[in-house]
Order: structure tokens, then C-alpha cells, then sequence
């Protein structure tokens, strides 16, 4: 609720606040885990460092203007949360959720010009992990080109086959 808050008011979530709700959640894990999109900075890399071990980081490497393609044309279902893609997974009909019949819209951070400050913003904050963890020779650096199952199987192949 107190991220919410934060979220609500179109602030950035403390991170002080974020890695206390990551380790409730892994309190309470059996096995491994997969964070997506976090750490995003040095600050929350080394908070991550102080409450469970990272065995392995993964890099997709995509040109920005295809970063840019797939979000300006990215759709998700208002009920499900199902996500779309207007060339790469069109949905049979215009606007609809194949799934649930829910209303497809975008975003309203998914515009062109938000995404190519978040890539700067990427590339100034976070960066910067790509080296700490390239050196830790935890990275891998997986294609993420071609269509959604060319590139989940490359990351499953990736993760089988990576021994630390
Ligand atoms: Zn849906």
C-alpha cells in the first residue's frame, strides 16, 4: 500500500521500499527465482547483494529501434493483462483479447518519445550492471531478436545450459 502511494502519485518507488518487499517475497521461496527489471542501478544491485545471492544475470540485446517497434505497438488486455504485439502477435480481432474478450489498450507510457528517455535513463543507470555482473562472470547475454519463441527459447537454452 505504500508503494501504491508512490506509484498513484507517479513517483519512482523508493528503493528502500522495493528490496524490503523483494525479500518478503523470498522469505518465503523454496528453490530459485527470477526478478524482471530489477535491479535497474548500482544502489539496488548492492541492496540485492545484502539480502540473497545472485547466481546469474541476463542481458537481452535488442537495437533501440526495435526496443522502440515493440513497445509503441504493444497492447495488453485491460482484464487479463494478456500483452499483444500489432505485427509479432496480432490479436484475431482488432482491439479484442483472444483470451478473455477483454478491451485492448496501450499504455500511456508507451509512447515513443517515453520510451527513448527510458533507454537513456537505461543506459546511464543501469548500464552500468552489465559490467558488475559481467565481471562477477554471472552474464549472459542472450539475441533478442526474431519472434517471441525464437528468443524465450534461446533464454531457456541459455539458463539450462549456464553452470557458475
Ligand atoms: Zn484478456
Amino acid at each position: 500500500m505504500e508503494a501504491k502511494g508512490y506509484m498513484d502519485a507517479g513517483k519512482l518507488v523508493p528503493d528502500q521500499l522495493v528490496i524490503g518487499l523483494i525479500k518478503e517475497k523470498l522469505d518465503g521461496l523454496k528453490g530459485g527465482f527470477l526478478l524482471d527489471g530489477f535491479p535497474r542501478n548500482l544502489e539496488q544491485a548492492k541492496m540485492l547483494d545484502t539480502i540473497t545471492e545472485v547466481n546469474m544475470a541476463v542481458e537481452l540485446d535488442v537495437d533501440e529501434d526495435m526496443i522502440v517497434d515493440r513497445i509503441v505497438k504493444r497492447r495488453s488486455c485491460r482484464q487479463c493483462g494478456e500483452v499483444y504485439h500489432l505485427d509479432a502477435k496480432p490479436p484475431r480481432t482488432p482491439d479484442v483479447c483472444d483470451k478473455c474478450g477483454g478491451e485492448l489498450y496501450q499504455r500511456s507510457d508507451d509512447s515513443e518519445e517515453t520510451v527513448r528517455n527510458r533507454l537513456k535513463v537505461y543506459h546511464e543507470k543501469t548500464q552500468p550492471l552489465i559490467d558488475l555482473y559481467g565481471e562477477r562472470g554471472i552474464l549472459i547475454t542472450i539475441d533478442g531478436r526474431g519472434s517471441i519463441d525464437d528468443v524465450y527459447r534461446r533464454m531457456v537454452d541459455a539458463i539450462r545450459g549456464f553452470k557458475k
